[in-house]
């Protein structure tokens, strides 16, 4: 099979970024992203790992400075976790948190953490003074080998515009729509897809990126989905947050906080605050939720519900349809 053209279905990150990296890499290649804006975008996914800063600077080679510009990241250390026997736990981005030997010890770093570990590696002593990036002079930040160490925090709508004007200066075309029908050849694989306001699209390849709807590898493929509910109960989430104070620190980490019925995220961005209670249905009412959230945040402003599942169809790729994203599956575990 000749694949000449894709078609994505939605236009969250995940969408976005897969529409991207195929006309960077194949330019030829034409590719279509289709939107609804009246369903939205999930509107959550804010952390990052390294792999992320990696994958768009190194693998698709987009501008640093650009993306800086308008997207804003705060630069994300590792996470805080704030449960547990310790009063909290700094997990890093260096792959050798635990097993790095100074050379004035008999051991490695790990052995030691029992008496302590706040500040056991670079980044965790910055994370203990609510430190980026160490400076070089005239303060300028001195970055680590590119993406090895940091991730960002990146806020959704200015990540979003950033992934949209990418796209479309790389020659993604980008129907706006809702998907009203699907058709099928003869050997089941997807020809068309019907949107509500008539226009008609085709492709060779479907990534399916329709979020939680899999609008195609679920629905009309029925690609049998394994849900992990039996392990992890948590199935949805209480989002909100805040503008930030004067003087208010911004914190280069996520922190991950221990709740009644789940997990609180904390992501700082330049000049918000976001977080959300993750927390599971079946131990917790979303009323009583969203009271223990506001106790716990008394700062939040209007709040917002999501729900989620955990699990994964059993293939993402059948016939001529990937799933990626939300739609593949998603595994909800503290950041
Ligand atoms: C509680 C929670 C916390 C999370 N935290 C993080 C995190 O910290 N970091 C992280 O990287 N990820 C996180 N994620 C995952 C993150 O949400 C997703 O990885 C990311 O948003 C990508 O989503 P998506 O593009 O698959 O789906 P969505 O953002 O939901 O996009 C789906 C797209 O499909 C379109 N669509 C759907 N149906 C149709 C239709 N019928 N017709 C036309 N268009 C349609 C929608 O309009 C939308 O554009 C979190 C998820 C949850 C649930």
């Amino acid at each position: 099979m000749t694949v000449e053209s894709v078609l994505v279905v939605g236009s969250g990150s995940a969408d976005l970024l897969a529409a991207l990296s195929l006309k960077k890499k194949l330019p030829s290649l034409k590719v279509q992203v289709v939107s609804s804006s009246r369903l939205g975008i999930i509107g959550v996914g804010e952390g990052t790992v390294p792999y992320v800063v990696n994958f768009i600077h190194q693998y698709l080679g987009m501008d640093e400075y650009r993306f800086f510009n308008e997207v804003d990241p705060v630069y994300k250390l590792g996470v805080r976790f704030t449960w547990g026997k310790r009063d909290y736990f700094d997990y890093t981005f260096s792959q050798n948190q635990w097993a790095f030997q100074a050379p004035d010890l008999q051991r490695p770093s790990g052995f030691f953490a029992r008496f302590g570990h706040h500040g056991i590696d670079l980044p965790g002593a910055l994370m203990e003074k609510n430190k980026a990036l160490p400076t070089r002079g005239a303060g300028s930040p001195d970055l680590p080998p590119a993406g090895n160490l940091v991730a960002w925090h990146l806020e959704n709508h200015s990540f979003a515009s950033w992934l949209d004007q990418s796209c479309e200066e790389a020659g993604v075309e980008m129907p706006e729509g809702e998907i009203k029908s699907v058709h099928q050849d003869e050997t089941g694989s997807i020809s068309r897809i019907e949107l509500k306001d008539g226009q008609s699209l085709s492709a060779d390849l479907f990534v399916d990126a329709s979020g939680f709807r899999t609008e195609l590898l679920g629905k009309i493929l029925s690609e049998p989905f394994d849900s992990f509910h039996d392990s992890l109960f948590c199935d949805r989430a209480v989002v909100g947050g805040w503008d930030c104070k004067p003087g208010e620190p911004i914190l280069p980490f996520t922190t991950s906080d221990t709740m009644q019925s789940g997990w609180c995220w904390r992501i700082d961005h330049p000049h918000r605050i976001n977080r959300g209670y993750v927390y599971s249905s079946k131990h917790i009412s979303d009323e009583e939720a969203e009271r223990e959230f506001r106790e716990f945040c008394p700062d939040l402003n209007t709040t917002r519900l999501v729900t989620f599942r955990s699990g994964r169809h059993q293939r993402v790729w059948v016939k001529n349809v990937v799933a990626i994203g939300n739609a593949a599956g998603f595994v909800e575990r503290p950041n």
